[in-house]
């Protein structure tokens, strides 16, 4: 059983695997389905998977309103955190100071909310 410390993951083949093995599917809408640890009953939120979209597993707080969740301030934190900074370069957009990510021209803000980039 593989603990997962951060509050937002990529939903990719290992962490499937762990939802495979470790969680309960609790609920199942459209958009989302909502799993629970086996172990630890944290909540978590999965996106359905579509090929268009990137796919995000989510530590949610409540089961209260889970569909409601906005999970962007994560999101962009887990871009952030997976691309890394790149600090002697800033961010092109208009009259912004942020240094840009790596392999981008575009802070995490405005990579995420102005160029739809998620990864
Ligand atoms: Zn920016």
């Amino acid at each position: 059983m593989k603990a997962l410390s951060d509050k937002i993951y990529y939903a990719e083949k290992d962490i499937l695997e762990i939802i495979k093995i470790d969680f309960d599917l609790i609920n199942d809408t459209e958009w989302y389905q909502l799993y629970q640890h086996k172990i630890d009953k944290t909540i978590w939120r999965l996106d359905k998977w579509d090929k268009h979209q990137v796919q995000f597993f989510v530590r949610l707080s409540s089961i209260d309103n889970w569909t409601d969740f906005d999970d962007t301030e994560l999101r962009i934190e887990l871009l952030q955190k997976t691309r890394g900074t790149d600090m002697s370069r800033k961010c092109i957009w208009r009259e912004c100071i942020r240094p840009s990510l790596n392999g981008l021209v575009y802070c995490e803000i405005h990579a995420y909310k102005e160029m739809g980039i998620r990864k």
